[in-house]
């Protein structure tokens, strides 16, 4: 097959979702409808188990499962698609975060009896900044929940976005009788066997017809016939340029559960999603099509045992073919590397391959030379832009606890931070390590995998700080500017790569501050510019 048909068959994207909503449930069906996995069960939830925080097997197997789906690929219809998987649980929300610059389109699970909530508002806003085309699949149709136009508004108001239904349901919750879809024009009906895999599918060219009432009964019919006619004249029609520019939402109503509308998502998706997209870098705008390799890390993963301290770096092909054994330059480094072993992921496993395309993401033996967001190229000075840091939630002294290990501490910090695992900013009055995280559980992970992985022991002590804002001033020499710096001293502190960090204590402090010196930027993620 030629490189541009390879590119043209390949769609690469994420499911988001709050916990629960059932985005395991989705995948997974996905994956039978690909042939990819035989049975039900297949794909194991990355999910956190409630207070589970503590127990760090769980942590480990946790960290097992996400190696297993990082990446889900299979194919459908001559389709390449590639799931890419984003972390629920909120501790993880910048690991999510990072994944998002390496999808082209995303699908938003959403339940229909809990409607929107915190971490899909959270991760859709992140979506909508970057104009990411979105579909949303409001599922659990078998359970009683809140009605279909209502849910849709709730969607258009918390998560700002413009939808048009494409499948619309008959009924819900013990009254489910199935769903009409606006977009093939016919009904599908719920028998509510779990089991069943294909539904089969009722043409219903004109909803006026007997044939409808007959399948439904008189009332449930009547009543999709108001609610289609309320749709056709509410909603904009489906306009695929639209929803490619992230403008305009299409929804599809179902049952993951029961497989149930999962394959008109899978069919409309395969064909309006976009393929893989052109990407920014500092210097260009670089296209899939380009014939030379590019390409981005957004993910490491450690390896699972402490004794080979090898991860895996997980790479977007932006642009050309990764090919192995071919010497690419690693643009920070400013070094040529070669990899022997390039895993190319499938459904549950990865497999060394030869040659992968633009869309597809290969994972690179690597012994620390990664960090997330460095670039690969085959010559050509180029830097990815957007895998930004935010504001870490939480702040805390890292001290080392055993003097004899502090090389290994050092160490171990530094490839946790390289990892993305959390932030380090270092004291500019004393030289402390403190280490921000987006939630509490990532402080118990570090200390467990530092003692196991690296034999170094470490203790955390409390430090008030609010938010960590990324310094820009406007002059570096002007007297403003000296004055800041000598005032808030103690609160100021560097990133990893040495930018200039003020430390907040409250949200009080910040505006105070803001207002005292006022030709310098106070940002809350470290890309700004
Ligand atoms: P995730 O946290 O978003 O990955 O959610 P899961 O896929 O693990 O689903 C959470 C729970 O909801 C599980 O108990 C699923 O069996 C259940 N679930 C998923 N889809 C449906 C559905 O369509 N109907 C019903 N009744 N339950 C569902």
């Amino acid at each position: 097959m030629s490189f541009l048909k390879e590119i043209e068959r390949r769609r690469t994207f994420g499911i988001i979702s709050h916990p629960d909503a059932g985005k395991t449930t989705l995948t997974e069906k996905l994956l039978l409808f690909g042939g990819a996995i035989q049975e039900a069960g297949a794909v194991k939830s990355n999910k956190i188990k409630k207070g589970a925080t503590s127990d760090f097997m769980e942590i480990e197997r946790q960290r097992g499962i996400s190696v297993a789906t990082s990446v889900l690929a299979f194919e459908y219809d001559g389709i390449k698609i590639n799931i890419l998987d984003t972390p629920g649980h909120k501790d993880f929300a910048e690991d999510t975060f990072r994944t998002l610059t390496a999808v082209d389109s995303v699908i938003v699970v959403i339940d229909v009896a809990k409607g929107v909530e915190e971490q899909t508002e959270k991760l859709v806003e992140v979506c909508r900044m970057r104009n990411i085309p979105m579909i949303v699949f409001i599922n659990k149709l078998d359970r009683e929940g809140k009605d279909a136009f209502d849910l849709l508004d709730e969607v258009e108001q918390k998560l700002g976005l413009t939808v048009t239904p494409m499948s619309f349901p008959i009924g819900m919750g013990y009254d489910f009788k199935g769903i009409y879809n606006l977009w093939e024009k016919n009904v599908n009906l719920f028998s509510g066997d779990s089991r069943k895999n294909i539904e089969e599918t009722i043409e219903i060219s004109d909803l006026a017809s007997q044939e409808l009432t007959k399948l439904v009964g008189e009332k449930p019919a009547e009543t999709l016939r108001d609610d289609i006619e309320l749709v056709e004249g509410i909603y904009p029609e489906f306009d695929k340029d639209e929803y490619l520019n992230g403008h305009l939402q299409p929804v599809f109503f179902g049952s993951a559960l029961n497989n149930f509308g999962v394959r008109e998502l899978l069919d409309c998706f395969v064909e309006i999603a976009p393929k893989p997209r052109p990407k920014q870098s500092e210097e260009r705008l670089v296209k899939p099509d380009e014939t030379k390799f590019t390409g981005f890390v957004f993910k490491i993963h450690a390896n699972m045992d402490p004794n080979h301290r090898n991860r895996l770096a997980f790479v977007k092909i932006v642009s050309g073919t990764f090919e192995r054994n071919k010497p690419y330059l690693h643009v920070r480094h400013n070094k040529k590397v070669k990899f022997s072993s390039p895993n190319a992921f499938f459904a549950e496993k990865k497999e060394i391959v030869d040659i992968s395309y633009p869309g597809d993401i290969v994972g690179l033996q690597d012994t620390g030379t990664f960090k997330i967001g460095d670039t690969l190229t085959e010559g050509e000075v180029l830097n990815y832009k957007g895998i930004p840091s935010f504001s870490p939630e939480h702040f805390r002294y890292i001290n080392n606890a055993d003097p004899l290990k502090a090389k290994q501490l050092h160490k171990g910090i530094d490839q946790l931070m390289d990892e993305g695992v959390a932030q380090l900013f270092t004291l500019d009055l004393n030289g402390r390590k403190v280490i921000g995280t987006v939630g509490a559980l990532q402080y118990e992970v570090i200390q467990y995998r530092l003692e196991h992985e690296y034999g170094a022991k470490c203790t955390y002590e409390n430090l008030n700080v609010h938010k960590a804002c990324w310094v820009e001033p406007t002059d570096k020499n002007n007297e403003e500017f000296k004055e800041f710096k000598r005032v808030k001293q103690r609160f100021l502190a560097k990133d990893k790569q040495n930018q200039l960090v003020f430390l907040a204590d409250s949200m009080f402090t910040l505006q105070m501050t803001q207002q005292k010196y006022p030709s310098i930027k106070f940002h809350l993620t470290s890309e700004y510019n």
